[in-house]
């Protein structure tokens, strides 16, 4: 056994990506990574100085200019198309109203979303209502309302057929859908099935109850698709089964919505760079639908609907951190040079589970999304040195808490502030605020200026809504 040939190990990044294999050779890595040092223009350093790390901030521009290019994209391709903003993705009320502002509706997806977007203004009329569970109280209101409820299953009919048995007025429903194309898994969780004829059971029971107007067919076929084509599929069998309904009912339905999922430019861990090469642009997604509901007679066509999140915000969305320790610098190497085998490998292993790391003051409790993409971390500022395979940890007391188990930075120190990019979609709406407070969110407005829209939390925050019996109130 020489220093220079020692025994091979699989590491367990080898073999997920292609650049695994650049991360086991020290001396062959690109020196540079490139610093993102502004926002929209507006200073990174600064904003943190302003507004206190970790900081969540958000790009208005970015939002407009997403929103704007898919309703080009379907816009010029098919007229009747209108939009909703999936209120989960991101229900910040300030990410909310630049949708809404941009004239899309509202998609919500339990009571809290229904209340939030009433709340905002948002009428009836203009809200999609989605979800596997829908209050009664909430069914109700959403009726009377004019919202267009798009219903999950048979018990959920059930229940909408006694509330409506009283209306006056009839009100409007769609039918979620279900069916393979061709992507996996499938989401059979939401929906009545296609394939043995249940969505065409439940539609005809809604045209045939003189209380309800059948005013969509709707499917959601997953999130992050990177197949255009899996669309044209779906777009055609929502498109068979309005025949079918014409067919054995005399009912033309007025409304196709083919949900969300366009995947936003992003990269699952293990996929190549740069994400431009796997994602495709928004107007493949529009080609792919409008293609199918254009061969369609022009007075057949219907309105076409899309309830987008993920490919609207994501992009958007900046996590600023701060570096708050140094931990595992390299190892020298052993000076022995007749190590056995088994010494050699556990050096290897040492190496490779000590490898550099930087904790950061931002955990996994506000990047839920971390478990699957592969969050893009950006310095500050430049910093001349090697670059070396670094684990970045979050600051939690648990293990699992990595954000990145490998990624090329520079020598960086402790107040070095990072970026992770992009991480707006989802992580807000699904942060637990275990024990830390959830940082301030800011918004870099249209006119390139920072504002506030979420505090940092305090205390009370989290104590408000706890109620102490008297036996157990602190002494004064
Ligand atoms: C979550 C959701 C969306 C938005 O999904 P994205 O992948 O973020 O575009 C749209 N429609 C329904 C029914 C949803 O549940």
């Amino acid at each position: 056994m020489s220093e220079t040939y020692g025994t091979p190990t699989i590491s367990s990044e080898l073999g997920r990506s292609p650049e695994a294999a650049v991360d086991r050779n020290y001396y062959s890595r690109g020196g540079f990574v490139p610093p993102l040092p502004a926002i929209d223009g507006v200073e990174v350093q600064g904003l943190v100085r302003s507004f206190g790390s970790p900081l969540f901030v958000f790009s208005e521009h970015d939002m407009r200019e997403k929103a704007r290019r898919a309703r080009d994209a379907f816009g010029s391709r098919y007229k009747k198309t209108s939009f909703a903003w999936s209120y989960k993705t991101n229900y910040l009320n300030a990410v909310c109203q630049i949708f809404h502002s941009e004239g899309w509706q509202a998609e919500v997806v339990s009571q809290f979303e229904y209340e939030k977007a009433r709340k905002l203004g948002i009428a009836g009329k203009d809200i999609i209502f989605n979800g596997p569970h829908k209050t009664r109280d909430t069914l109700e209101r959403a009726l009377s309302d004019g919202a267009v409820v798009q219903i999950d299953n048979w018990d959920e009919l059930n229940v909408i057929e006694d509330i409506v048995a009283r209306f006056k007025k009839p009100a409007q429903v769609g039918i979620r859908t279900w069916f393979d194309c061709g992507i996996r898994p499938i989401w059979t969780k939401f929906g009545f099935a296609l394939a043995n004829g249940e969505a065409a059971r439940a539609a005809i029971r809604v045209v045939k109850n003189p209380k309800l107007v059948l005013h969509t067919l709707h499917t959601h076929i997953g999130t992050y698709i990177l197949l255009p084509e899996a669309y044209r599929l779906a777009a055609q069998n929502l498109v068979a089964l309005r025949e079918q309904i014409l067919l054995d009912s005399n009912h033309l339905v007025p409304c196709l919505n083919l949900g969300g999922g366009f995947p936003s430019y992003s990269l699952l861990h293990g996929m190549p760079r740069p994400a431009e090469h796997v994602i495709k642009p928004v107007e493949e997604y529009a080609d792919a639908i409008t293609g199918v509901l254009n061969k369609l007679p022009e007075k057949k066509r219907p309105l076409l609907r899309l309830e987008l999140g993920r490919h609207l915000v994501d992009e958007a969305g900046y996590l600023l951190t701060t570096v708050v320790a140094t931990k595992g610098h390299d190892r020298p190497p052993p000076a022995s040079t007749d190590l056995s085998a088994r010494a050699a490998k556990e050096w290897q292993i040492m190496q490779e589970d000590s490898k550099r790391g930087l904790v950061i003051d931002a955990g996994i409790n506000f990047l839920y999304t971390a478990a699957w993409f592969e969050i893009g971390v950006w310095p500050s500022r430049l910093v001349n040195s090697q670059t070396t395979p670094t684990r970045l940890y979050g600051d939690l007391c648990m293990a699992i808490d990595v954000v990145r188990e490998t990624v090329d930075l520079p020598m960086l120190d402790v107040g070095d502030v990072l970026t992770l990019h992009p991480v707006g979609a989802y992580n807000l709406a699904q942060s637990m605020q275990f024990i830390d407070y959830r940082p301030a969110v800011v918004l870099i407005n249209r006119d390139g200026k920072p504002e506030l829209i979420r505090r940092r939390e305090v205390l009370e925050d989290i104590n408000g809504p706890e109620l102490l019996p008297a036996h157990l109130a602190p002494r004064a």
